[in-house]
């Protein structure tokens, strides 16, 4: 299998540290608001390629971590008069929500930072009796110019480094590119008792110590979306291999920004849609049928357009797959794979194995899917629908479980709320109670509020 590592810039045949298992880390959400759709490119891309490393027969050990203690959520909790850790609880239950939606699988750890700060300050105080971490007034930074390797993995040169950076009014720092390890509290701000004062965690430094903490001082693969190579990953780097003396992350994947008409997907840009407007609008298979479609390490144009024809096709193929399971019959059993599907087989793992192409690995099951509607061989079509649904579906995630599941219930129930609405207009209130308690009978409340009626299951 071959991956482009960022940190060398070339495609190179990957070899896990330890025979038959990988290690990889995924930096996760800040939780502090609603995820938007070009956020979970990250989260759908390594979702699959943990997959496609099971179907290889590694063992995968996944590790995401949870931000939950940032400036941005001690400002929505000012914002809101609640505590931080409310809004984190409530960003992090938003994210199962939309990690089962989207049929991402859970990690086999999701650490977060404020479980970590012991750890974190042990990290911090180890970097500064080594010489790479200095003191400055209840703030602790990292010293960029005592790690030599600094700037490898974005390619930048320490000297433009210098000259780019400012050193914002309040801050201690010796040198503009020196990022903080430790912030001391401000006023009303959450906080833990260190050796420097009352403070907390840098956002670099809590990646670097769940890493390792979890998978090791060294382990296989830290991934993540681009935007993060520089500041994160770089000072990740530098932070870690600076403590450890050794290599930190062997391998490192970026995926490409989902853009908005050109521009970056952002909260801050307002240019954003939800995931669980996207699912409810598109499903699950069609969401990750649009990331698939391009390159991971490409950028991705969002389009409703585009989204929309997703749709379609995705929906096609659902059709075929439920269609040909619902005549199913008992007399197709094979023992063994034909040389057929071991030549499909073969492709699909030539495709995800050179830099995981998922584009190629979907045109392939789409050829299969027209298979099952084309083939004259009963046998042919047999074989074609099993790859799909029970070998190439569940590696990609999608098309691997019958489409009803990601029906729109929103859209049938908005439908009985309007012919409510009329009756009750009409005055027809015996009609329109019958549709009040019958869909209350299937679990369904309606609630009729000032801005019309509402919804809950
Ligand atoms: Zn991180």
């Amino acid at each position: 299998m071959r991956i482009t590592n960022t940190l060398t810039g070339k495609k190179e045949e990957f070899i896990p540290q330890k025979e038959g298992e990988v290690r990889i880390y995924v930096c996760g959400p800040t939780v502090y608001n609603f995820v938007h759709l070009g956020n979970s490119r990250p989260a759908i891309t390594f979702d699959a390629f943990r997959r496609y490393l099971e179907y290889r027969g590694y063992k995968v050990i996944l590790t995401q971590n949870f931000t939950d203690i940032d400036d941005k959520i001690i400002v929505k909790a000012i914002e809101e008069g609640v505590n931080a850790t409310e809004i984190a609880e409530r960003y992090i239950v938003q994210y199962w929500k939309d990690s089962m939606a989207l049929g991402i699988r859970p990690a086999n750890f999701h650490p977060r930072t404020t479980h970590y700060v012991d750890e974190i300050i042990e990290f911090i105080q180890d970097l500064i009796a080594k010489g790479y971490a200095y003191v400055a007034d209840g703030d602790v930074y990292f010293d960029v110019s005592a790690f030599d390797d600094y700037g490898r993995l974005s390619g930048r040169k320490l000297e433009e480094l210098i000259v780019g950076a400012r050193i914002q009014p309040g801050e201690k720092k010796k040198s503009p590119e020196d990022f903080a390890l430790w912030k001391a509290a401000k006023e009303n701000e959450p906080y833990w008792e260190s050796p420097w004062g009352k403070g907390r965690p840098g956002w670099h430094i809590e990646c670097s110590v769940m890493s390792t903490c979890i998978l090791g001082e060294t382990f296989d693969i830290h991934a993540g979306g681009s935007d993060l190579i520089f500041p994160h990953h770089e000072n990740e780097r530098a932070q870690s291999e600076a403590r450890y003396g050794k290599t930190f992350a062997r391998y490192w994947m970026h995926n490409g920004m989902m853009r908005f008409a050109g521009s970056k997907m952002s909260k801050s840009l307002g240019n954003f849609i939800t995931i669980k407007e996207a699912v409810r609008k598109y499903g699950k298979d069609a969401v990750r049928y649009f990331i698939f479609s391009k390159h991971y390490r490409s950028p991705i144009d969002y389009s409703e357009e585009m989204l929309q024809e997703t749709k379609t096709a995705v929906s096609r193929g659902n059709k075929i797959l439920n269609d040909f399971e619902a005549n199913l019959d008992e007399s197709h059993p094979f023992a063994r794979k034909s040389p057929w599907m071991e030549e499909k087989i073969a492709e699909f793992t030539e495709y995800l194995d050179d830099d995981f192409n998922t584009p190629k690995a979907l045109s392939l099951i789409f050829e299969l899917i027209n298979e099952i509607v084309n083939s004259t061989d009963e046998q042919r079509k047999f074989e074609a629908y099993h790859l799909v649904r029970n070998e190439f579906g569940p590696v990609l995630g999608l098309f691997d479980i019958p489409e009803s599941q990601s029906f729109d219930l929103d859209g049938l129930v908005q439908i009985l709320i309007d012919l409510r609405g009329q009756f009750r207009k009409e005055k027809n209130f015996e009609k329109s109670d019958e549709i009040r308690d019958r869909l209350m009978n299937l679990g369904i409340k309606l609630m009729d509020t000032p801005e019309g009626t509402k919804w809950t299951l």
